[in-house]
């Protein structure tokens, strides 16, 4: 069955990440079942001395047992109740480490696929608003109890009679039916809500966040906002209405089946001690001990249907965050090659590629050669390809066909550390942190004699970062500390072109980094650039045509597919191309832009 493999392989995941918690469940649930068995015995003895011998020492033994074994197992019960606590507190904490690991290796296509970037809410959802794994996990050990306090019962049971117990299972096993049934049901229903609950998630979500607080404001979003979480929660309750009705009905039968076995019970045992018939009458104290038994088994089956539907529903719940954290890691892709320290040559052969999901080609065919340390800008017009094209160099995406080579091997033969160590990035969306400046650049806890300066000198961050009192040590935000520094976009930008230089590596690749600059910071930096990326292999992507200027070779690319690769002064020849075109327009903008400043 689905839920007994989901169950499975939750069990394995916490027993990966929390081993001694799960023994401690165990445990537990071992000796809260032991007590109900031995309250069901114990007693039988002792009334049998009651009322036949009196020996008032064998029945102050018996007593005593009772009472002393009772305050024992209680008391280790309740010790283990803390030990529970942190234990559970500590493995969703593990839980929350496994998702944020996850989300931080999985192969990057899976975070920029809508489905996948819905399942990733879902299951952070579940895990810090649903209470699922707490839920799951006490679940699991009530059903541990119940089974085994079944199973005991079912032996004293089978002390009086096999063929009772034989109608007990009968009864046992018509429950389980029910609840199978049930729980079918239970994993298409909540299959069938997915996409309101995706609907109503979003809609709530937005109005949670911080980001679009600000259109919210100003377009007066709020009403319309919130009619759409109204309306998404009213179909869900609808809905939830229905299968609470179908669950109510499934327990009403279920309780029927217990009563009926209760009585089943209950007559024979009484049958027994008033009648010969079925075999020789049995003893008050055995009377109390079989009622009993019989009472318990009744309740236990009932609690038992109940913890496995709790358990299943939240399993369901938990789907998302199962489903999240078996994808493949980015790392999995890839050979065992060691990338050398220098880059001799990157190589383009016959790449093609549409976005996971997507039946349109956004690269045709792209075949270009680099040689190392050579400085290429890619031109071309919004949505041309550019972004996509150092995607795949990086290994965020596969190419669909045609393969990359970087020194002469395919990009996918390198063991993945080694290779994206030789990359520098400085992304159009890159993102800087919480932390100080310094750890900003280093990416690693900052010290003084990390010397950086020189660096932030060639960026033209130096005069910034000595007016900041704390320096390199000034956090970056004020999200966290109010003495935090809040950087220009220009400023932001520099930071994040000394974390790129800093890394050190032989190819370092720009992706419009100079959008936020203005135009006198963008001659100050790209001046300077060549200078500072002196060995290295560089890629510009820029709509600035200015980083063409000073590269080798330019990369003209139009809808996906390469129109030139020539040097800029070969492609000023052709005064029909594309490449004309664009320069000529933006030398002229670019002029303007100057007289403004
Ligand atoms: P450029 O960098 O030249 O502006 P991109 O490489 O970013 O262009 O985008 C090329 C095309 O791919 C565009 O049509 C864009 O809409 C599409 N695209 C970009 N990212 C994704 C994505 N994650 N999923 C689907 N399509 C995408």
């Amino acid at each position: 069955m689905k839920q007994l493999k989901k169950m499975k392989s939750f069990l394995s995941l916490s027993w990966e990440a929390s081993p001694g918690y799960i023994i401690l469940l165990f445990i537990n649930a071992l000796l809260e079942s032991t007590r109900i068995v031995i309250n069901i015995i114990l007693p039988k003895y002792l009334i049998d001395e009651l009322l036949g011998n009196k020996d008032t020492k064998l029945l102050l033994i018996l007593g005593a047992s009772i009472i002393i074994s009772n305050v024992i197992f209680k008391f280790i019960e309740n010790l283990m109740k803390k030990q529970l606590t942190m234990g559970r507190m500590k493995l969703e904490e593990k839980m929350s480490q496994i998702m944020a690991s996850k989300i931080m290796n999985v192969e990057f296509s899976y975070l920029e696929n809508p489905y996948y970037l819905d399942l990733k809410e879902r299951a952070v959802f579940a895990i810090n608003n649903q209470n699922a794994l707490e839920n799951i996990i006490v679940g699991i050990t009530n059903i541990l109890r119940d089974l085994i306090t079944i199973f005991s019962l079912i032996a004293i049971l089978f002390s009086l009679s096999w063929a009772l117990v034989v109608l007990l299972l009968i009864t046992i096993g018509l429950n389980l039916w029910i609840y199978s049934t049930f729980a079918e049901y239970q994993q298409k229903f909540f299959q069938s809500i997915i996409p309101i609950n995706r609907k109503f998630g979003y809609y709530m979500g937005l109005s949670w966040q911080d980001k679009p607080q600000k259109d919210i404001r100003l377009y007066n979003m709020a009403p319309m906002l919130t009619q759409r979480v109204i309306d998404y929660n009213q179909e869900l309750m609808d809905e939830f209405q229905i299968f609470y009705n179908r669950l109510g009905k499934t327990q009403g039968l279920y309780n029927v089946i217990n009563v009926l076995q209760a009585s089943l019970a209950y007559g024979y045992v009484g049958i027994r001690v008033i009648s010969e018939k079925f075999g020789p009458s049995i003893s008050i104290g055995s009377f109390t001990m079989y009622v009993n038994a019989a009472i318990n088994f009744s309740q236990t089956t009932t609690k038992l249907g109940e913890n496995i539907t709790m358990t299943f529903q939240m399993l369901e719940y938990l789907d998302p965050f199962m489903e999240f954290v078996s994808l493949p890691e980015a790392r999995e892709h890839g050979g065992e090659l060691e990338m050398e320290d220098e880059i001799h040559s990157i190589e383009f052969k016959n790449i093609s590629f549409k976005y996971p999901g997507s039946d349109k080609y956004v690269l045709k065919n792209i075949s270009f050669e680099i040689n190392g340390g050579e400085k290429i800008s890619i031109v071309g017009l919004n949505g041309a390809g550019k972004t996509t094209l150092i995607k795949l160099l990086c290994r965020l995406y596969k190419p669909s066909s045609g393969e990359i080579f970087v020194n002469g091997h395919n990009i996918y033969d390198y063991e993945y550390k080694s290779y994206m160590e030789k990359i520098a990035i400085i992304f159009q969306d890159y993102k800087l942190f919480a932390f100080t400046i310094g750890e900003n650049i280093t990416c690693e806890e900052y010290s003084e004699d990390k010397n950086i300066m020189e660096l932030i000198e060639e960026v033209g961050l130096k005069e910034k970062i000595n007016s900041l009192p704390k320096g390199l040590n000034s956090l970056m935000g004020k999200s966290y500390d109010n003495e935090g520094v809040e950087l220009s976009g220009g400023e932001e930008q520099k930071v994040a072109i000394a974390r790129a230089l800093y890394k050190d590596a032989p190819l370092i690749i720009l992706d419009e980094p100079t959008s936020a600059l203005d135009p006198l910071a963008e001659a100050e930096i790209y001046e300077h650039f060549n200078t500072m990326v002196q060995g290295k292999t560089a890629i510009y992507i820029s709509h600035r045509m200015s980083s063409s200027t000073f590269s080798d070779k330019i990369l003209l690319i139009e809808n996906g597919e390469v129109v030139d690769f020539d040097s800029h002064k070969n492609l000023m020849k052709k005064e029909d191309s594309l490449y004309y075109r664009l320069f000529m327009a933006q030398a002229k903008n670019y002029q303007l832009d100057m007289v403004i400043q």
